[in-house]
């Protein structure tokens, strides 16, 4: 499938559910938010019809989130599901907490990769920034995942004032576990859509402060990926996910779903196409294409939209 700027569309980002058992202060403010009702979540036989219908559009990657994925019931049969498509790269995104126990299950259904979102090595850090005290219980989820045989990456929303300095912590863990960390920029989205100006600790700023302590080299952005890397001279390559400073939007490749069944062109769109589980795969492809209208060509703008609903 190709949107209106020609880009060819083949990934699929699936939240498959708003719950989460953190409270991330950029996710949600500290009143909480609005979850959608239970009955509103798509079914497992809906998600693997879906994409079904989408792996002959061409659509090759998946990769599940949330919410918190992993408190989604019978997520590795979901996974074998998929799986069973023929879809070869199936990826999720996880905060780890329930990892340790659930690496090896994902491996074995065909998982291959996972993102943990680590923001802190100190407790009280990372208390600050998910409400919850986790970070050696999310570390311990990580090695699992190490053993498993999965391909992890290490996840880190840098905040100003709240977490800038865990950065060379977080670099320092992702060194003696040999795996790929990157720093995202926090993003203009759902309670900070109209303050994350004051959060933002840009890519500029990331690098500053990894340049006091390393030499590194840039190796740039690959293709359609969102994070760009650069190699320290002791080998380790770190990246930044620059969706503010650099925005990478020319590149996109990719439709979401949300947990309701809304099917979203962009995380900057506020105007959710239902995908009704009572119409069928004509409607459903039409439905696809007008998604795909929601593309645009460059400028993250940010929206009213929690990532927690959308899908990070
Ligand atoms: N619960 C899973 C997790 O924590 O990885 C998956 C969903 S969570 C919404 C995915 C990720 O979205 C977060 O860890 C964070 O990296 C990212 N995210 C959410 N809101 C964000 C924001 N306003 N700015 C930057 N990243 C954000």
């Amino acid at each position: 499938m190709r949107d209106s700027f020609d880009r060819e569309i083949h990934y699929l980002r699936v939240s498959l559910t708003d719950r989460c058992n953190y409270r991330c202060v950029y996710c949600m403010p500290e009143k909480g938010v609005v979850f959608h009702p239970h009955g509103n979540h798509l079914s497992d036989e809906e998600l693997v019809r879906l994409i079904r219908i989408m792996a002959p559009l061409g659509f090759d990657r998946i990769r599940l989130t949330g919410g918190e994925p992993l408190l989604y019931p019978g997520l590795a049969a979901l996974v074998r599901g998929i799986r069973d498509l023929g879809i070869p790269a199936i990826k999720l995104t996880t905060n780890g907490f329930l990892l340790e126990r659930q690496a090896i299950p994902l491996k074995e259904a065909g998982l291959v990769s996972v993102n943990v979102s680590l923001d802190a090595v100190d407790e009280d850090v990372f208390y600050r920034m998910s409400r919850r005290h986790a970070a050696e219980r999310v570390i311990r989820g990580i090695d699992a995942a190490l053993d498993a045989g999965l391909d992890v990456k290490i996840n880190a929303v840098i905040m100003r004032g709240v977490n800038d300095g865990q950065i060379l912590p977080l670099l320092d863990l992702a060194s003696s576990r040999h795996c790929c960390i990157r720093y995202l920029e926090v993003m203009a989205m759902g309670h900070l859509h109209d303050q994350a100006e004051k959060y933002l600790f840009s890519q500029k700023d990331i690098l500053s402060v990894i340049a006091t302590r390393h030499k590194f080299r840039p190796l740039g952005r690959s293709g359609s990926a969102t994070a760009s890397y650069w190699q320290t001279d002791e080998g380790l390559r770190f990246g930044v996910i620059a969706n503010e400073t650099e925005p990478f939007c020319r590149d996109c490749d990719r439709l979401r779903l949300d947990s309701s069944g809304n099917i979203y062109g962009c995380l900057s769109s506020n105007h959710p196409i239902l995908l009704d589980n009572k119409e069928d795969e004509t409607k459903w492809t039409e439905k696809l294409q007008q998604a795909l209208l929601q593309k645009q060509a460059l400028r993250f703008t940010g929206s009213d939209l929690s990532m927690l609903h959308i899908g990070g």
